[in-house]
C-alpha cells in the first residue's frame, strides 16, 4: 500500500520580514509544484487514502491567507494540483491581519513618534520593554507571541493587542499583503481544485482552551465557512498542531463534528491503518527546488 506525504504550506508570498519563516516565493513555489507534479501522484486531503496504491504527496495551507487564493492558485491551476486550504475565520472579510501578523505589524511598524517603550498592564504579566533597536523589538514580539500562543486567555490577546494598540495610536485595518481570505472575491475563481477546511476562529492552541470554548472555536470555524462558501466543510487543521496544541478532547470533538480528515503539524508519513485525525504534515519553507528535493527525500524517510 502507499503511503501519503502531506505538506504544510502557510502563505506564497515575498515577505520583508517574515518573522515566523511562513512565506514561500511564488517562483519557488511554481518550481516545487512543477517537480512535485513531475515526480509523484498527488492526492485530494479529504480523500480515502487506504487504497492507494504508489506513494503519494497532498498539499496543504494554513491560515487562509488571501494570496493563497491570489498567488497559488494560479499556480496549482496552470498544472492541475489539488490543494486544501484551511481557514481560520476571525478575520475574513476584514481588513485586518492574523493576530501574530497583527502583532508584528504593532512592534515592528509602529509609529516613529511612539513612546521608545511599551508597557503592558496586566494583573500578572505586568512589565515594560525598551523598543528602540531591531532586537529589542525582537525580543517584545518573541515575549508577546510566547505568550499570546498558549499562555493567556482570549480575552487577554485581545486585551494586549488594544493596549499595542494605544500605544500607536493606530486603526485596525493590516497590510495589504497580509490580508485574509475575502470570501466574495475567492467564490469568483474557479474553486474546482480547492478544499476548503476548517481552522478555528481565533487561532488559538487548543490544548489550553476548556472544552467548552474548544468546541466553540471549531464548530463555528466550520458553520461560517460553510455559510460563507456555500458547501460542506469535512475537514479540519489544529491551530499550530504539535502534539502540545490539541489533547484527546480536541480529537473527540471533531470526531463528533464529523470531520472526516484532522490535520496535525508535526513530520511524518501517514500510512493504511493511521489516525486519520491526526494526520502528520511536513512544513515547508521558502527552499529553492535543490533544498525542496532534497528535503522531500528527508521527509520521507522521517
Ligand atoms: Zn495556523
Amino acid at each position: 500500500m502507499g503511503q501519503v506525504l502531506t505538506l504544510l504550506y502557510h502563505r506564497i508570498n515575498k515577505i520583508e520580514n517574515d518573522a515566523n519563516f511562513l512565506a514561500v516565493s511564488p517562483e519557488h513555489f511554481y518550481e516545487q509544484m512543477l517537480w512535485l507534479k513531475r515526480n509523484f501522484n498527488i492526492v485530494r486531503f479529504e480523500d480515502k487514502w487506504d487504497r492507494i496504491e504508489k506513494n503519494a504527496v497532498c498539499i496543504t495551507f494554513d491560515d487562509g491567507y488571501m494570496d493563497n487564493f491570489d498567488n497559488a492558485l494560479p499556480i496549482l491551476q496552470q498544472l492541475q494540483i489539488p490543494a486544501t486550504i484551511f481557514i481560520s475565520t476571525k478575520t475574513i472579510n476584514t481588513q485586518e491581519e492574523f493576530w501574530w501578523d497583527d502583532l508584528e505589524r504593532n512592534i515592528y511598524y509602529g509609529k516613529s513618534d511612539r513612546n521608545p517603550m511599551f508597557s503592558l498592564k496586566d494583573d500578572f504579566f505586568s512589565c515594560t520593554w525598551k523598543t528602540d533597536t531591531f532586537g529589542e523589538k525582537e525580543n517584545l514580539y518573541k515575549t508577546m507571541h510566547w505568550l499570546m500562543r498558549d499562555k493567556i486567555s482570549l480575552q487577554k490577546r485581545n486585551d494586549w493587542m488594544r493596549q499595542l494598540y494605544e500605544w500607536n495610536e493606530w486603526d485596525e485595518k493590516g497590510r495589504k499583503e497580509n490580508i485574509t481570505c475575502q470570501v466574495k472575491e475567492c467564490l469568483e475563481k474557479d474553486l474546482s481544485l480547492i478544499t476548503i477546511g476548517a481552522h478555528t476562529v481565533h487561532h488559538p492552541s487548543l490544548a489550553a482552551l476548556p472544552k467548552s470554548i474548544q468546541k466553540e472555536e471549531i464548530l463555528k470555524s466550520k458553520t461560517m465557512l460553510e455559510q460563507q462558501f456555500k458547501r460542506e466543510i469535512i475537514t479540519f487543521s489544529y491551530p499550530f498542531g504539535t502534539k502540545h496544541d490539541y489533547d484527546e478532547i480536541t480529537v473527540e470533538i471533531c470526531r463528533e463534528a464529523k470531520f472526516q480528515k484532522v490535520a496535525a503539524n508535526y513530520s511524518g508519513v501517514w500510512k493504511t491503518g493511521d489516525d486519520t485525525m491526526q494526520i502528520p504534515r511536513n512544513i515547508v519553507r521558502d527552499w529553492d527546488i535543490d533544498t525542496y528535493k532534497k528535503q522531500i527525500v528527508k521527509f520521507w524517510n522521517m
